[in-house]
């Protein structure tokens, strides 16, 4: 069995567990696929960001759009975490799991008035703004409710975060943010408005980042932006460095969370911003490694030229690897019988793709009807299912030392077709 387990996942008595449950006896009582989340290892991805920043004033704002499921929000809103929102939809989810609105903020390029009247309604904490046409429409909304929107502007860096071009977002072709050179002239419209309210700057520049380097560029850039906005008048209250931190999925070396703050804050200090409000968005390192995704062999199919490993998982639960040619490390759940021949396989789904695959050549010791773990699932993998060739959705359990929650059941074809109306 492999040797990279994440933390809370060991092996014991050749089987697989997370913390004190066994991940066959949950396939064997809830099916598969299943997401299986360790409570334990979320909480501890979040104190190691709260370790490191411990002696600032700050909020940490989990973007729940790695994983907005009520009951995982619900475990990080309860120990202390802030929300990011992206979406109407996300803003509902957040209330429904008790957040205080105050610690949401709302980023995104492409807010409604819609959207906007209600979280100006709720009160959230902050919107993150990206361009001056957005700006000008969260202006006039909020005057016409005799509002004003706390607001930040989403600068954009332009740093390399050396990541997949697709989750790269600082650059300056990407959609986000606004322009270095534009933001001066930005801040000074938004502070004139009388429906707007600055309270500060934030920017992202990308996802899966493993080097501290891409951070310690972009905050030099975003504190020239701080001196040279409060030049003009405007006060910076708080400073919010996005998310991006990345995880081990497969000998990957990111810096942990509070490596990476002793190093920003140094250099926070150093250039005289250390008595701001520090916000930061994670993501993925709250919950990436907290989570994997138990699926069963249906068949196998060795060939001449390929050995494919058929699994009841597909791309529609598990996206990343079909989206980004992302790599999950896929380990059996239980130590294989020593009769049972390693070969090369792709471990793919039943959808009707060739892009619907989970692994390419891994080497394998299955046999129909086993088990297997897709490990590092826990972010970027349920918020992204779909219901492609109307497969249900997975259902969810979140274990807790020996105690297991389903937090979500599993979808049924009733479910996918409730909303929809037959010809009459
Ligand atoms: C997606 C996103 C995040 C979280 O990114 P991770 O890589 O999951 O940490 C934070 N902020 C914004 C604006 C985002 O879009």
């Amino acid at each position: 069995m492999t040797t990279e387990l994440p933390d809370f996942f060991t092996v014991r008595d050749h089987q697989l567990w997370v913390e004190g449950v066994s991940l066959a006896s949950l396939a064997q009582a809830h099916g598969t696929p299943l997401f299986v989340y360790s409570q334990a290892a979320m909480l501890q991805a979040l104190a190691a960001y709260q370790k490191g920043l411990a002696d600032r004033r700050h909020q940490i704002c989990y973007a729940m759009k790695a994983n907005s499921s009520l009951a995982i929000l619900q475990t990080l809103v309860r120990a202390g975490c802030g929300l990011d929102i992206v979406s109407g939809g996300e803003l509902e989810r957040a209330l429904r799991a008790g957040v205080s609105p105050s610690k949401v903020i709302f980023s995104g390029v492409g807010k409604t008035r819609t959207e906007m009247r209600r979280a100006l309604d709720v009160g959230i904490g902050c919107f993150n703004v990206e361009s001056v046409a957005e700006l000008d429409v969260l202006g006039e909304v909020a005057h016409s409710m005799g509002l004003r929107a706390p607001v930040s502007l989403r600068v954009n860096p332009n740093v390399d975060a050396q990541t997949h071009p697709y989750i790269s977002t600082g650059l300056k072709d990407n959609k986000f943010g606004i322009a270095h050179e534009d933001v001066v002239s930005t801040y000074q419209r938004a502070a004139a408005h009388p429906g707007l309210r600055v309270v500060g700057i934030d920017c992202h520049i990308g996802s899966q980042i493993t080097q501290a380097a891409p951070y310690l560029d972009a905050m030099d850039r975003v504190l020239d932006l701080v001196q040279a906005i409060e030049a003009g008048g405007i006060r910076i209250e708080h400073i919010d460095f996005g998310g991006g931190l990345g995880i081990n999925y497969h000998g990957d070396t990111p810096p942990s969370a509070d490596a990476l703050w002793q190093a920003l804050l140094a250099k926070l200090d150093a250039r005289g911003y250390g008595d701001r409000a520090i916000f930061i968005e994670p993501g993925r390192s709250l919950v990436g490694n907290a989570g994997v995704c138990l699926t069963e062999v249906l068949y196998l199919k060795p060939g001449e030229h390929k050995n494919f490993c058929i699994v009841d998982a597909a791309m529609n639960d598990l996206p990343r690897p079909a989206m980004y040619q992302a790599y999950h490390q896929i380990v059996p759940v239980q130590t294989p019988s020593a009769d049972t021949a390693t070969l090369t396989w792709d471990v793919v789904g039943p959808v009707c793709e060739s892009g619907d695959w989970l692994g390419r050549d891994r080497p394998l010791a299955v046999r129909s009807g086993d088990c297997l773990a897709v490990l590092s699932a826990g972010a970027y993998c349920m918020s992204m299912a779909s219901n492609y060739n109307t497969r249900g959705r997975a259902a969810e359990v979140l274990v807790s030392g020996d105690r297991v929650q389903v937090i979500r059941e599993r979808e049924s074809a009733d479910d996918q077709m409730r909303l929809e109306k037959s010809l009459s």
